[in-house]
């Protein structure tokens, strides 16, 4: 890291330049200075898409990222859905930027040939309990501008769907799926095309404002993480660390906590069906959502591969490995591609919403077999 950035700068950095001396708090007092004009922290799809924008408009950018690659963390870990819009409540950022998302990210996609397709969504009520939450979200979504929306009944809905079971549905048609890795490549490439600098293994460790300029401490990924290496004074900073960017932001010095969000932390675990020749459904297909998350859904990706999940497990923090194995009777077989085999007992959504013949998967007397996806589990906030 630090010799590319030597490289970038037209500068030789030797060895004597980088030794310096451990002052309070673990930053060198002599440590080796750099002026940029931009900083992005951190190369997710946030990070990828903010620092592709301001390069386009001429700034000069540089991303850290602690990963040895862009897009490691949850950015390569969720359901590749393109959402419509339709939960949020009206009004707020979250539908707008979704709506407004979900058209530029199409055109993006059709634009750079980036795998998608419009699939559809069903959101579907299992009993007449649920309607009038399917009715709220019809509302919701048409506040929110979202087009097309339309309540299906039960047999309209299984028409479409012979495997599901429903009373009613919610048919999203805008709703689809992309192939995230492709889109993150496409930034990434966009990026460097306009000059921007990446620089993985590289962690943000802290930083001070000082004199309305941030000053940031940097470390190589797992060397002398204690000690930053590099101090980084930019003109502008993002931080988009992700599930870091809070207790990140809590270690910048003079920026008051009160501007920093709270974290709330869930674990979610994906798994997809073993045994099936083809998928069982063609659209995503949603149970009505519950709180702190969509409900464990149906996804397709692109190669037609079925995913249930995530399901959600609120948690104390991101290194709290929790009660996965409590939660979830495990029997791990070898299988030819040695992947761990999860008998699932608590499916039950799903009993009610797919139909015979797919049952004998679901049924709670022959219970499931799933396999757990290797992209399976993740860590999320409150905002998945
Ligand atoms: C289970 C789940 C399912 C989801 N499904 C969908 C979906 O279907 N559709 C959808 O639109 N969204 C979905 N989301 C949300 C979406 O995945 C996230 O909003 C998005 O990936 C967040 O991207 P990010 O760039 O903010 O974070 P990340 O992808 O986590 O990137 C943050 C980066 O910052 C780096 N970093 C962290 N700390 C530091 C540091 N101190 N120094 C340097 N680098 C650092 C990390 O290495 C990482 O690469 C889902 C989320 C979850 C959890």
């Amino acid at each position: 890291m630090l010799a590319y950035l030597g490289r970038r700068k037209g500068l030789r950095f030797s060895t004597a330049t980088w030794r310096f001396v451990r002052g309070v708090s673990g930053v060198a007092e002599t440590t080796a200075k750099e002026r940029v004009d931009t900083i992005v922290i951190g190369a997710g799809v946030v990070g990828l898409a903010v620092a592709r924008e301001l390069s386009l408009r001429g700034r000069e950018v540089l991303i850290l990222d602690a990963a040895s690659s862009f897009g490691t963390v949850t950015s390569s870990r969720n359901s590749e859905v393109v959402h419509a819009g339709i939960y949020y409540p009206p009004n707020s950022l979250k539908a707008k930027f979704c709506v407004r998302g979900r058209e530029l990210l199409y055109r993006y996609c059709s634009e750079y040939e980036i795998p998608y397709k419009k699939i559809g969504k069903l959101i579907v009520a299992t009993g007449s309990s649920e309607i009038p939450k399917l009715d709220l979200l019809m509302h919701l979504g048409t506040l929110n501008g979202v087009s097309c929306l339309r309540m299906l009944e039960g047999f309209d809905a299984m028409r479409m769907e012979p495997q599901l079971r429903c009373v009613k549905a919610l048919l999203s048609p805008e709703s689809g799926i992309l192939d995230t890795h492709s889109f993150m490549l496409s930034l990434v490439g966009e990026a460097e095309n306009n000059h921007t600098t990446f620089s993985y293994n590289t962690v943000v460790l802290n930083g001070r404002v000082e004199e309305k300029k941030m000053h940031l401490f940097v470390a190589e990924t797992g060397l002398c993480e204690a000690e930053a290496q590099l101090e980084l004074i930019p003109s502008l900073v993002v931080n988009s660390a992700g599930l870091g960017a809070q207790a990140l932001a809590k270690r910048f010095q003079g920026l008051h906590h009160r501007f920093v969000p709270s974290s709330h932390y869930a674990r979610g675990c994906y798994f997809t069906l073993s045994g099936t020749k083809s998928a069982p459904f063609n659209k995503l297909v949603y149970p009505i959502p519950e709180e702190g998350g969509l409900g464990v859904h149906v996804t397709l990706d692109l190669n037609g591969l079925v995913k249930f999940g995530p399901d959600v497990e609120w948690i104390e923090g991101t290194d709290d490995q929790s009660s996965f194995l409590n939660k979830y009777t495990e029997r791990r077989n070898s299988t030819p591609r040695s992947e761990s085999i999860i008998r699932i007992s608590k499916m039950d959504h799903w009993n009610l919403v797919i139909q015979a013949s797919v049952l004998s998967f679901l049924d709670q007397n022959s219970l499931p077999q799933i396999l757990l996806s290797g992209r399976g589990d993740s860590w999320s906030s409150r905002s998945c």
